[in-house]
């Protein structure tokens, strides 16, 4: 483990000291105005040399000697090299490797020969040579090392193996090597000490940021960062015309537990509640921590009696439960107040103070209470919170009941589908119809569970129908989104039908347009998977979305339900005619079924009729029925 530390350590130092060096060589090698501008100082230093070197030979009037020939050469020849050299930046300003190698060795070579050739009266050079080495070491960094390392044993090879002139003077061959290689490396090396010391700022820094913005216990945001949070989420609330909820937590008789089993008991405690309070938010919104047991949730477009109680419900789960510390297991309540903005509040620091206010009245009713600063609203939200938790335990005492709707084939009213529309037999209020439930059990997510004490219902119902020879019965079964879109839903149906050993055929899918429409690939892949074992997909509603028509080519669909809100006004209103009309119309020439839901009167059912729409659905044929009187009317039908 230690070792692994010591490795990561290292990996990290070395990564910050490669992107400071990175920094210092490749962002200078980005400007290429900069190697532009190192052009034509070398043009002007060349020129300049060449010339010098040319007075000088005219001025001493003695013939040039091998030697001064060649120096004069090499002048010359590196000055005139600098101008199309100059014309290459120009043309291809993008710094190339090769080009620098060459840069490189060139400068180098050409120095150094000067500050060699010129022997002692040559010192006026070695300033030259030094400035090369340092300048093109911190500038071009690796890669000078690379060509100077190069360089410097080809150097020492002819300083060694040579007929002599080098070896003969021994301490401008250390000394050209020495300044070669050692003088860059001496530089990288500061820099990467350099980069060392940034890191260490950078990552102390960070530290004293988060300490000052964090707190220690529970590593929540505390209340400064809490502030600057609530700001910028209140500017982008007044933009985009949101609301905002700020939940203000509290627990219950905090002080005895510290009391009875100690202050580190007391921050244990702190520290779990606070990672199930984290648990419980979704990724937008914030939990923070005021100082003592004192919490804020800022929950993050949130506003409506609703969202406000699923959040709430959602927290809840922090409370009324028990929180095993050390050996002991300690039972915690909370109370909790809500503020809501715009209602409650236009700053931060008021919706805080609302919430508060509001807390205070929570606890005042009780332990495990919560308020809304608005009075209202905290009814609509109790009753809410109220509802999903009879949800809960509705699911877990299946209260939930299916009956059967009749869907009819005319003309002789035959009956080969039902639809299964779930019923829930509340203990204290009676039979409840899927308008006072559904919507709490979708956001709540619990209509998956009910969803599949329906599938399961009405498919053993199907079988027990067919074992008793009341015929092929398909029974339809309404899908929510959330079940459509939960992983292994395709292998839990089969599998159902299996254990029943009911076939595909006799199992109908229903799925309202919006769900289809709102996550198109996903759930037509799904439907499809279905569709190609033999179930029957019905589009549910069709008409009260956005129907589209380019999408009922392409979906995976067996039948159209025409919606009961356009049946409602035939014959009468002239519009819904043309609707229905042209919905057959369609519908037909795509190859679907069609069905009418809704239907109450002779005169829909005639008009329907003529229009050539013969499968139906509504109270003048039956409304949903037990299981045990739709038997009976099988039987009589029969
Ligand atoms: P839906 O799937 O369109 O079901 C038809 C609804 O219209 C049923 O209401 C039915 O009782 C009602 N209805 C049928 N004929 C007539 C008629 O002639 N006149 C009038 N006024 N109403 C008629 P219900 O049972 O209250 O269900 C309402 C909605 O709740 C259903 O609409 C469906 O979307 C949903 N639902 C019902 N059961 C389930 C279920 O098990 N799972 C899911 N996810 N949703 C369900
Ligand atoms: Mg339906
Ligand atoms: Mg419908």
């Amino acid at each position: 483990m230690v070792e692994s530390d010591d490795l990561d350590g290292h990996l990290v130092r070395e990564a910050a000291a490669k992107s400071l060096v990175d920094h210092i060589f490749f962002e200078a090698d980005a400007q290429s105005s900069h190697e532009r501008g190192q052009a034509l100082a070398r043009i002007a230093i060349t020129a300049t040399v060449a010339l010098l070197l040319l007075l000088h030979t005219a001025t001493t009037a003695t013939p040039l000697s091998g030697r001064s020939e060649l120096n004069l050469l090499v002048g010359i020849g590196y000055a005139v090299f600098s101008v199309p050299y100059y014309r290459w930046i120009i043309r291809q300003p993008r710094c190339c490797r090769w080009r620098r190698y060459l840069v490189i060795a060139l400068d180098l070579g050409v120095t150094a020969y000067f500050t060699f050739a010129f022997g002692l009266a040559g010192l006026g050079f070695y300033a030259g040579f030094l400035w090369v080495i340092i300048g093109n070491g911190l500038r071009y960094g690796p890669h000078y090392l690379a060509v100077a390392a190069a360089l410097g044993t080809a150097f020492f090879l002819l300083a060694t193996l040579g007929n002599g002139s080098l070896s003969s003077q021994p301490g401008i061959v250390m000394g050209l090597l020495l300044g070669l290689l050692l003088m860059p490396r001496f530089f990288l090396a500061m820099i990467h000490r350099l980069g060392d010391a940034n890191r260490l700022l950078a990552k102390k820094k960070q530290e004293a940021e988060y300490q000052a913005t964090h707190d220690a216990l529970t590593g929540l945001p505390n209340r400064t960062l809490l502030e600057g949070i609530l700001a910028r989420e209140l500017a982008a609330a007044k933009r985009d015309g949101l609301r905002l909820a700020v939940a203000f937590i509290d627990l219950d008789s905090f002080k005895s537990i510290n009391d009875n089993f100690g202050h580190h008991a007391g921050d244990e405690l702190l520290r779990q509640f606070a990672a199930c309070l984290q648990g419980r938010v979704r990724g937008s919104d914030t939990v923070a921590r005021l100082g003592g047991d004192e919490f804020i949730v800022l929950l993050h477009n949130c506003g409506d009696p609703g969202t406000v109680a699923a959040v709430v419900g959602q927290l809840f789960a922090c409370s009324g439960r028990y929180y095993r510390i050390g050996h002991q297991e300690t039972y915690v309540t909370w109370s909790c107040g809500v503020a809501v903005y715009p209602h409650d509040g236009n700053s931060g620091s008021a919706l805080i103070k609302h919430a508060d206010t509001a807390m205070y009245q929570a606890k005042s009713a009780g332990s495990g209470q919560f308020r809304l600063y608005d009075v209202a609203m905290s009814a609509e939200v109790a009753e809410q919170l109220e509802l999903r938790e009879s949800l809960r335990r509705g699911i877990e005492q299946r209260q939930f009941e299916v009956h059967y709707q009749p869907q009819v084939s005319l003309p002789g009213e035959r009956i080969e589908n039902v639809e299964a529309l779930v019923r829930w037999r509340h203990p204290l209020r009676g039979l409840l119809y899927p308008g006072d439930f559904i919507d709490a059990a979708e956001q709540t997510g619990l209509i998956v569970d009910i969803g599949y004490l329906v599938l399961e219902q009405a498919v053993a119902d199907a079988r027990c129908w067919r074992e008793q020879g009341l015929g092929e019965i398909r029974v339809h079964v309404n899908i929510s989104p959330h079940q459509l879109t939960q992983p292994g839903f395709v292998d839990r149906v089969r599998r159902m039908c299996e254990t029943h050993r009911c076939p595909p055929a006799s199992l109908g899918l229903e799925i309202t347009e919006n769900t289809l429409i709102s996550d198109l690939d996903a759930t037509s892949d799904v439907l499809a998977r279905l569709r190609g074992d033999g179930f029957i997909i019905s589009m549910d509603d069709f008409g009260t979305g956005f129907s589209s028509l380019g999408y009922l080519k392409s979906l995976p669909i067996d039948r159209l339900k025409i919606d009961r809100s356009f049946v409602r006004d035939i014959p009468g209103d002239a519009y819904d005619c043309t609707l229905i009309e042209a919905t057959l119309m369609i519908g037909r020439q795509l190859g679907l079924g069609l069905i009418a839901e809704g239907v109450e009167t002779p005169e829909q059912r005639a008009w329907l009729v003529q229009r050539g729409c013969t499968q139906m659905q509504g109270f003048l044929f039956a409304p949903a029925l037990p299981a045990a009187r739709l038997e009976a009317m099988l039987k009589k039908s029969g």
